[in-house]
């Protein structure tokens, strides 16, 4: 029995490490996860009680199709409904992608570094990874462009891109929109969509009539605060939707994450408040880096990646022993860095404050 050849030595998603592990280790009674740039505010306090009553119906499938959700979400983007796929996180659009498209006579653009799953869903397609440096932090579109050839199937620009925060503007995305071959299928992964508050930002909705290779991902993993529910969506041309749906598991999404998910669309007001929030504790950072003559990325995400020029597992074992877990830049490509989820006011306080004693 031997596995595909593509499966040899890659290894399984590594996620930010479990708060009940490092509790466990270091002795510690509180630890805080700002790894994986879930939402520190939780969710919509609506969302609770409407999942309570969708216990009644754990016994039965769910709607595969998501027609709630779907109809929601649809006047919400002000789409039609055959654009739309729902998936078990973004992360299930991205595999969905790849083993509908992607074959090893291909290959895929993308940045480095980058959102990790779309290497790793292409590699396991046998498709060979074009990955183009990042020039300061941003996706550097005209060498993407030129990395383009024949065999290319996909694109994806992150944006803003996982774990830099850096974001492409709309005149660089629409002259590389504008340069992609027809054939070519460009993702815009949005996961931080709702964070984002640059005013040049690229508003894609409406790119999507006339660029039918155009694929646009959002979740409700972060902003929305529904991580362990996995649910997140693609929206493209129906054709495209059409196409790729039978890569689709036919129950992907569930009734309870269906329900959140529809829940927490309606309280645009939770998610105008942690934008807010984010916005203002994110400078704080900004603010730690500038003084203290730190490099970092301008970030308009949940997080922020700092250059705190010593080894990344240091630093990240130096937060860990004050209850904080984060991401450590070695593992992300930036080995003197520390990549950290904005917290609420009082965690990210408190960071700053260790950091501080320590660093300054
Ligand atoms: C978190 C994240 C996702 C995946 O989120 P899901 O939980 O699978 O919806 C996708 N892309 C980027 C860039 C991310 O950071």
């Amino acid at each position: 029995m031997n596995i595909k050849s593509s499966m040899v030595g890659l290894q399984p998603y590594q996620p930010g490490k479990p708060i009940e592990e490092v509790k466990r280790e270091l002795g510690l009674k509180e630890v805080i996860k700002l790894a994986s740039n879930e939402n520190p505010y939780g969710s919509s306090p609506s969302v609770e009680k409407a999942i309570m009553e969708e216990f009644q119906n754990i016994a039965v499938y769910p709607d595969g199709y998501a027609q709630e959700l779907r109809t929601k979400t649809a006047n919400l983007l002000g789409v039609n409904e055959q654009q739309l796929i729902f998936g078990n996180g973004s992360d299930e659009i991205i595999l969905i992608l790849c083993r509908s498209f992607l074959t090893n006579e291909d290959n895929i653009v993308i940045a480095d570094p980058t959102f990790s799953q779309y290497a790793h869903n292409a590699v396991i397609e046998g498709t060979e990874i074009k990955a183009v440096p990042l020039n300061n932090g941003v996706h550097d579109l005209d060498e993407m462009h030129k990395a383009i050839d024949d065999n290319t199937k996909m694109v994806f620009v992150c944006n803003p891109n996982n774990p830099t925060g850096t974001y492409v503007n709309e005149d660089a995305f629409m002259s590389f929109l504008k340069k992609v071959p027809k054939d070519v299928l460009v993702v815009s992964d949005e996961a931080y969509y709702e964070y984002v508050t640059a005013e040049d930002y690229p508003s894609t909705l409406p790119l999507l009539k006339d660029y039918p290779n155009l694929m646009i991902l959002r979740t409700f993993s972060k902003a929305y605060g529904l991580a362990s529910l996995r649910v997140g969506y693609g929206i493209g041309s129906e054709k495209l939707i059409r196409e790729i749906d039978p890569g689709r598991g036919p129950f992907n999404t569930n009734t309870i994450a269906q329900k959140a998910a529809l829940t927490a669309l309606e309280d645009q007001e939770f998610i105008e408040s942690c934008y807010r929030k984010n916005k203002t504790e994110l400078a704080k950072y900004v603010d730690f880096c500038e003084k203290n003559g730190f490099d970092y990325y301008p970030s308009q995400a949940n997080f922020i990646l700092m250059d705190l020029r010593k080894p990344g597992s240091d630093i990240f074992q130096y937060l860990l022993s004050k209850g904080f877990i984060t991401r450590n830049g070695e593992a992300l490509g930036f080995p003197t860095s520390i990549r950290i989820t904005v917290g609420t006011p009082e965690q990210n306080d408190k960071i700053i404050e260790e950091l501080t004693n320590w660093l300054v």
